[in-house]
């Protein structure tokens, strides 16, 4: 009853995200009344295992004892200060400790991934206005990319379904083709699928360095493509043709940072550092909204200056909230603690191992990097992903196909034994849905 009820009362007042509201006349809304661990749990108490991380931000588990302990305690001492003028403990921490495992550094904050894709793009347009470049107000970005949703942000991203209807309204930017490995051709390797694709970037930057301010990337994943997985050589010839040509590389690891990919940073794969580096989801567990871009001292001194306008003038009201730090140092800390990266090594061998038992059902491009699982489903039915969502919702299973493309990115305290449930699972709902 108060399940219904909830129902009503959240499709008469809540706007939900990425959402055509009117499918809900048929596809009911999920109340959900509390978390734990890998589960979410209804007010029937039916459970869902959360496997995409409730959409790729929860890292340790819903209702995390030591998160929310680093979050009350923090409650008891400051819950927020602006940040204009004013600073606090959990920031200052929480910057030293991100410099110091980036080799970057003055974090600038806001509350959510697209803000930071449009802080680093207006902060690299601005570096090179600083010194003179004017004629540097250009973006690349990679076919399919991902950076948000903002209309800056929406400017860089390469996905039809989000940005045609907004076309009039964006700044044009121009997109590199994506070294995704599912598009190599018979025969040639990812590797040198992806020095095909940089060949490109060097090509169209040999011409048009002159306007580019930045190229804004996905480090080794691209999420919102369907999990498109390429080769690091594409990193480091990317870093490479950028500093030829005088270009800011921004790596958008706002999905993949914080262990997804394996390192704690993607970047750290192709031993890299880039110019700009955006970071959200992840950084607080999932508890609370936070973004952060960090960059080098040589961005920082270009606005170093005497003039208040060659300065970075940007704002957001919650920048560097002391309760979101706080949640992000103790995410912090269960990386230091617990070793994390080493346990999803063991982990992720595992999983790959199991998942073979998904191979002889029709699917193709079976992939895994760090701890993303993606395959492609071969099925013409144009609502895949609808009904394989809520067949799965049925199954008590949180999936949400992006087109064809099944993935598993699940938190990262998910136990062997919820692997091979989520698995069987899976391998029950490619045998019901896929004719
Ligand atoms: C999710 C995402 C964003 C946008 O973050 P929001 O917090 O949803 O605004 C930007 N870039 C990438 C790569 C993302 O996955």
């Amino acid at each position: 009853m108060q399940n219904n009820d909830l129902l009503k009362r959240s499709l008469h007042a809540v706007w939900h995200p990425c959402t055509q509201m009117k499918v809900h006349e048929t596809m009911p809304l999920i109340p959900i009344q509390r978390g734990e661990g890998v589960w979410l749990y209804d007010f029937d108490g039916k459970c869902y295992l959360d496997a995409v991380s409730s959409w790729w931000v929860n890292l340790f588990g819903h209702n995390n004892p030591r998160i929310k302990a680093a979050i009350k305690l923090q409650l008891d001492k400051l819950e927020h200060v602006m940040l204009a003028g004013f600073t606090h403990e959990p920031v200052v921490q929480l910057s030293e400790r991100l410099s110091a495992l980036t080799g970057l550094g003055h974090c600038f904050y806001a509350s959510d991934g697209a803000s930071a894709a449009e802080i680093s793009l207006k902060m690299s347009f601005h570096y090179w206005r600083n010194l003179g470049h004017d004629k540097k107000i250009q973006f690349i970005s990679l076919q399919n990319g991902y950076h948000g949703e903002t209309l800056g942000a929406l400017s860089v991203t390469d996905v039809a379904l989000f940005k045609d209807t907004y076309a009039p309204l964006l700044r044009p930017s121009v997109q590199m083709p994506s070294p995704d490995w599912r598009l190599v051709e018979a025969g040639e390797s990812a590797e040198a699928y992806a020095l095909c694709c940089a060949a490109v970037l060097e090509s169209y930057l040999a011409q048009h360095h002159g306007a580019t301010a930045a190229f804004i990337i996905e480090p080794l994943v691209q999420g919102a493509a369907g999990m498109a997985m390429y080769d690091a050589i594409y990193l480091k010839r990317a870093r490479e043709i950028c500093d030829r040509y005088q270009v800011h590389l921004i790596a958008d690891e706002i999905a993949v940072g914080f262990g997804r990919t394996g390192t704690l940073f993607a970047c750290e794969q192709a031993a890299i550092k880039a110019d700009f580096m955006c970071l959200s989801k992840g950084i607080t567990g999932g508890y609370l909204p936070l973004s952060v871009v960090l960059t080098t001292d040589q961005v920082y001194q270009a606005f170093y200056d005497d003039s208040v306008a060659r300065g970075f003038l940007h704002s957001h009201s919650y920048t560097g909230n002391a309760l979101a730090c706080s949640a992000a140092l103790a995410t912090l800390d269960i990386f230091e603690q617990d070793d994390v990266l080493h346990g999803n090594q063991v982990k992720a061998a595992y999983m790959n191992a199991e998942m073979q038992a998904l191979t002889d059902l029709p699917i193709k491009y079976l992939r895994n990097t760090g701890m993303i699982w993606a395959f492609d489903v071969q099925t013409g039915d144009t609502n895949f992903s609808r009904q394989f969502y809520q067949a799965a919702l049925q199954k008590g299973l949180l999936l949400r196909p992006i087109g064809n493309t099944v993935y598993f990115m699940p938190p990262y305290v998910i136990a062997e034994a919820e692997m091979d449930w989520l698995i069987e699972q899976t391998r029950e709902l490619l045998i019901s849905c896929v004719h």
